[in-house]
């Protein structure tokens, strides 16, 4: 995990870039190499062996050559003496702009009151939501960085690791890069609580060898299956991170046997309706325990996650989880928004800011800041509503709606349109009446009463959560006075 890499190594996965765009990236080693020589990191490693693995981490999501240049530059203004106006000059005004943005982030601290800090954390935001690259370097540079946490003190083990999963991981998770947010979490555990990081990753590998064979007998039934139908397809066997496992048991109270994605089988075809054809099919085989299916495809997750889920009875009397997706859903699954890159090759870089624009993350993001002109608010907001654990609600037509925790049922109905926000009368939660003010909890089915002849009030202002909830109970209120 700490080898040492060379340009020639960065260059030869660079395969999709042209010679002209090699020669850009040549020019940036070069200089960060020239830049940050005579400096050594804490393993005894020349320091440009960091931005080296930073930018091979993102090469493998087919970044652009200025998202490349911008990763083995990313610290050197920070430590050297270059400046953001000769960046410019050497490269252009977006690889300038990327450095600068990760340069940034890495003051970010979101346990000092500062007020200049926290001016700081707003401004590293919203140059993330103007471009999600920033986002992306910002994820390698910390995944390297907590891969080689070893040669670190114990402190600054603890500090980093909590760091991440305060702001990292979520960050991860709001543009969908599962792939990065399991290697952070794990990695963060491991050095949070050690003991508990042992004990999992035991029961992991034990759980591994005694479903090996119950996996691999269903996994050549269901590639035999697919043959017939000549589907296109690819089966993996995919494990959960022991950080996943650790969570379900130590803060959700499950035993074990219950936790029934321990290991799962992950199925990829071509298109979306060989993904019900193929459900289809492996239901027939093997029963579907019922109230374990899920639908993302047709209920993405608001960070665009796209699959089927279902739990069914497996060889040797085991549950297995399968999900089904196609090779694309399962590239967005794997890299989030970064998958942009390989899945449109044309304008890929304006295509993946708009598509950014649909995520959820960064339509609270700009809400947020237009509510609050308070730094320290802000900040409070963000953590409170994004950088958060989730509940998933049911709509009453079955739509799943993912709210920060402690969300309401007036946040749902914002949440769903303004229209019903604004003439809400009363709620059901799994058809009991509940308060405006109740807590959502996951599973929870909500239907929202309506008077058309009302119009939301200040009664309802203390009953949101959100920031959307609010401002749009205050437009309303605005609008009516
Ligand atoms: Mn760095």
């Amino acid at each position: 995990m700490n080898e040492l890499i060379s340009i020639e190594e960065l260059i030869e996965v660079l395969t999709y870039l042209n010679d002209e765009e090699l020669m850009e990236v040549r020019k940036a080693y070069k200089i960060a190499n020239e830049l940050h020589a005579g400096k050594f990191r804490q393993s005894g490693e020349p320091y440009i062996c960091h931005p080296l693995m930073v930018a091979f981490i993102l090469a493998e999501f087919h970044v652009d050559k200025d998202t490349i240049c911008a990763a083995i530059l990313h610290d050197t203004i920070e430590d050297t003496p270059i400046t953001q106006e000769e960046i410019t000059r050497l490269f252009n005004e977006d690889v300038s702009l990327l450095v600068d943005g990760v340069t940034k982030i890495s003051q970010m601290n979101f346990s000092t009151k500062q007020d200049q800090n926290m001016a700081n954390i707003r401004k590293i935001l919203m140059a993330m939501a103007k471009d999600v690259r920033v986002i992306l370097i910002k994820l390698a540079d910390r995944l390297h960085n907590m891969r080689t946490l070893q040669f670190k003190s114990e402190f600054k083990q603890k500090e980093n690791s909590l760091e991440t999963m305060e702001i990292f991981v979520p960050l991860a998770y709001c543009i969908g890069a599962y792939r990065i947010k399991s290697e952070l979490e794990d990695l963060s555990l491991r050095y949070l609580e050690v003991d508990k990081y042992r004990y999992y990753e035991e029961i992991k590998l034990k759980t591994e060898e005694e479903s090996h064979s119950c996996l691999t007998e269903m996994l050549l039934t269901l590639d035999e299956m697919l043959n017939e139908q000549n589907f296109v397809h690819e089966i993996k066997v995919r494990t959960k991170n022991v950080y996943g496992i650790y969570k379900r048991i130590e803060e959700q109270g499950h035993q074990l046997v219950d936790i029934h994605d321990l290991l799962s089988l992950k199925v990829m075809v071509q298109d979306i309706p060989n993904c019900y054809l193929t459900l289809g099919m492996i239901h027939s085989k093997y029963h579907p325990l019922h109230h374990k299916f899920k639908d993302y495809i047709y209920n993405p997750k608001t960070n665009m996650y796209q699959s089927l889920h279902t739990t069914i009875f497996g060889e040797e009397d085991r549950l297995v989880q399968t999900q089904i997706r196609t090779f694309e859903m399962d590239q967005v699954a794997s890299f989030g928004l970064a998958a942009y890159w390989s899945l449109h090759q044309e304008n890929a870089r304006v295509k993946m800011q708009e598509e950014f624009k649909k995520y959820q993350f960064y339509k609270s993001l700009v809400e947020i800041d237009e509510m609050f002109a308070d730094n320290q608010e802000f900040v409070a907001r963000i953590k409170d509503e994004l950088l958060t654990a989730k509940v998933y609600v049911y709509t009453i037509d079955g739509k799943v709606v993912e709210l920060p925790v402690g969300s309401t049922p007036v946040d749902f109905a914002y949440y769903i349109n303004d229209h019903l926000g604004n003439t809400m009368i009363g709620a059901t939660v799994n058809d009991q009446e509940v308060p405006f003010d109740y807590q959502l909890k996951t599973q929870d089915r909500v239907r929202i009463f309506t008077d058309e002849y009302l119009s939301a009030s200040e009664i309802l202002l203390d009953k949101a959560r959100t920031t959307h909830a609010k401002m749009k109970i205050k437009e309303n209120i605005a609008h009516y006075s």
